[in-house]
């Protein structure tokens, strides 16, 4: 049987604790462009800019 291949995801990282809050799909149209999102942050908690990590 061949292995499912792995969906490519990405961690979100809040750019003000730099703590990874969120963990997301990408697909395939977004894969070439940096992901960047406003998204509440429990550590902060506010909203706060939301960056892709790699890894
Ligand atoms: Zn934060």
């Amino acid at each position: 049987m061949a292995k499912k291949k792995k969906k490519p995801f990405v961690k979100l990282q809040c750019q003000e604790c730099k703590r990874i809050n969120y963990f997301t799909h990408k697909s395939k149209k977004l894969r070439e462009q940096k992901l960047e999102l406003k998204k509440f942050c429990k550590w902060c908690k506010k909203h706060t800019i939301h960056k892709e990590v790699k890894k």
